[in-house]
C-alpha cells in the first residue's frame, strides 16, 4: 500500500512539476514579448520626436511625419525625406533617448531617398556616453534623406530587464534538479536496503551450513567414542574444512566492514606477481581438477615486480579465481596470464563460464550486488568479493576492468603499476 502511495505521489509530483515548467516557459515567452513590445513603442515615440525635432530645426513645421518602419527586430527606419546633418541628429537622438530612458548602445545610418548609405556611425556606447560619435561618409548634402537606428544588443537588454523572471526560472530549475537528485538518491537507498536484506538472509543461511555440519560431525564423534579410525579422521576432516569455510566467510564480512570504515592498512613489500599468482594457481588446481576442469597459467610478464601487500593481493587473486570456478556451470576452463603493459603488470583471469549481461557488469563492483538472472543463486556468495578486489586494486593505484558475454564467459583484467626502483 505504502509503495503504491509513494508511486502515485511521485507521478503526481512529476506531473505538477512538468505543468509548472510549461507555465514558466509560457510566462517567460509572454513576458519577453511584452517587454519587447514596450521597448518598440518607446523607441517609436522617441524617433518620431526626433524626426519632428529635425524638421523643426530645418523650419519644416508643417511637414507630415511618416510612420517609423521596423525593418528588423532591432532596426527602426525613420523616413523624413529631408536633408540631415549628422551631428545635430546624433545629439538629438541621444537627448531624446535619454529622456525616454532608452539607454542601450545604438548605431545610426543616414540614407538617400534611393536607399544608398551616405553616413553611418559605428555602434556607440549609448546615449549616456560622452564619446564623440564616430561617423563615416559625406555630411551636409542638401538632398532628401532618411535615417535608421539599430540597437545591436537589444535582445540582451530585454532579457536583462526581465531579471525577476530569470531569478524565478533559476530557482525553479534548482528545485527540479534537487527533486531529481532526491528521487535518484532515494531509489539508490531503496536498492541498497533491498540488497542488504538479501545479504543478511544469505549470510545467515551460508553460516548455518558449516555450523550444522560441524555440530553433526562432532555429535557423531561424541556419541561414538569407539568409532573406527578411518571414519574418525573423515569426521575430523569435515570439522576442519567447515571451520575453514566459516573462517573465510567471517573474514570476508570483517574485511568489508574494516574497509568501509577506512581501517585497512597496506604493508608494502616487493612482490613478484608471477610467483605470487603461480602459487595461488597451484593451490587452486586441485579444486578445478576435482570438477574435471582445466586451469592454465601463462605468466609471461618480464617485469612482474610491484610494491604491494602480499596478503591482500593473494586474497584478490584468490577471489577472482574462486569466482571463475564458481560461475562455470560445466567443467571450469580458466586461464590466468600476466604481461607487461605501459601502465605496469597486466594480469588477466579468463573463464568460459556463465558470463554476465551488460546490466550486471555495471553493478558487480557494488557492495552486496549479486546477479539475479538465471539460476546462479545455487552458487554461494555474499556479493562482497569484487567490492573488496576493486578497493584493494585502487589502494595499489591500479585499475580493474572486465569483459564478459552472457553464456560465453568473462575476463577480469587488473593492471598494477611496477615498483619504482630507488
Ligand atoms: P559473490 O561471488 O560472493 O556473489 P562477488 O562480489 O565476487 O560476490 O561477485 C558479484 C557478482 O558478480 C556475482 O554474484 C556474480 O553474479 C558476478 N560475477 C563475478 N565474477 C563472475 C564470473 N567470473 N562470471 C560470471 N559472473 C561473475
Amino acid at each position: 500500500m505504502n509503495r503504491r502511495f509513494y508511486r502515485i505521489g511521485l507521478v503526481a509530483a512529476l506531473i505538477a512539476l512538468t505543468g509548472l515548467l510549461f507555465i514558466q516557459v509560457y510566462g517567460f515567452i509572454k513576458a519577453y514579448r511584452l517587454e519587447e513590445k514596450q521597448f518598440n513603442e518607446k523607441v517609436n515615440v522617441a524617433l518620431r520626436e526626433v524626426a519632428d525635432g529635425i524638421l523643426t530645426i530645418n523650419h519644416q513645421h508643417q511637414k507630415r511625419i511618416d510612420p517609423v518602419v521596423q525593418t528588423a527586430s532591432n532596426t527602426y527606419f525613420v523616413p523624413i525625406h529631408h536633408s540631415i546633418s549628422y551631428r545635430p541628429l546624433d545629439s538629438l537622438l541621444r537627448k531624446t533617448f535619454t529622456e525616454h530612458n532608452i539607454l542601450q548602445p545604438f548605431s545610426l545610418t543616414v540614407y538617400t531617398e534611393s536607399d544608398s548609405v551616405i553616413l553611418g556611425s559605428f555602434y556607440n556606447a549609448g546615449p549616456g556616453s560622452s564619446d564623440d560619435p564616430t561617423c563615416m561618409g559625406r555630411d551636409e548634402q542638401n538632398i532628401p534623406m532618411n535615417f535608421a537606428v539599430t540597437f545591436p544588443v537589444q535582445n540582451a537588454h530585454i532579457v536583462g530587464a526581465m531579471d525577476l523572471w530569470i531569478f524565478t526560472a533559476a530557482t525553479f530549475i534548482a528545485i527540479l534538479i534537487l527533486f531529481a537528485f532526491m528521487i535518484t538518491d532515494q531509489a539508490k537507498q531503496k536498492k541498497l536496503a533491498l540488497m542488504k536484506n538479501d545479504f543478511l538472509s544469505n549470510m545467515t543461511h551460508e553460516l548455518q551450513t558449516p555450523i550444522t555440519n560441524i555440530s553433526m560431525a562432532s555429535e557423531v564423534l561424541l556419541r561414538n567414542p569407539d568409532i573406527e579410525t578411518k571414519k574418525k579422521s573423515r569426521y575430523l576432516e569435515i570439522i576442519q574444512q567447515e571451520n575453514q569455510r566459516l573462517k573465510h566467510q567471517v573474514e570476508q564480512v570483517l574485511q568489508t566492514a574494516a574497509m568501509d570504515k577506512g581501517e585497512f592498512l597496506l604493508t608494502r613489500q616487493t612482490i613478484n606477481l608471477n610467483h605470487l599468482i603461480g602459487d595461488i594457481v597451484e593451490k587452486f588446481r586441485f579444486r578445478v581438477e576435482q570438477r574435471f576442469g582445466l586451469l592454465k597459467s601463462e605468466l609471461k610478464a618480464a617485469n612482474p615486480h610491484v610494491a604491494g601487500d602480499a596478503l591482500h593481493l593473494t586474497n584478490i587473486f584468490f577471489n577472482l579465481l574462486d569466482n571463475a570456478e564458481k560461475y562455470s556451470r560445466d567443467e571450469p576452463n580458466i586461464t590466468v596470464s600476466s604481461h607487461d603493459s605501459e601502465s605496469g603488470v597486466m594480469i588477466s583471469i579468463e573463464d568460459h563460464g556463465i558470463g554476465m549481461s551488460d546490466q550486471s557488469i555495471n553493478s558487480i563492483f557494488d557492495q552486496f550486488y549479486r546477479a539475479s538472472s538465471g539460476n546462479i543463486h545455487d552458487v554461494k556468495g555474499f556479493g562482497l568479493g569484487l567490492t573488496y578486489v576493486k578497493k584493494i586494486v585502487e589502494a595499489h593505484h591500479g585499475m580493474i576492468s572486465v569483459k564478459s558475454r552472457l553464456n560465453y564467459g568473462s575476463t577480469f583484467m587488473i593492471v598494477l603499476p611496477n615498483q619504482v626502483n630507488g
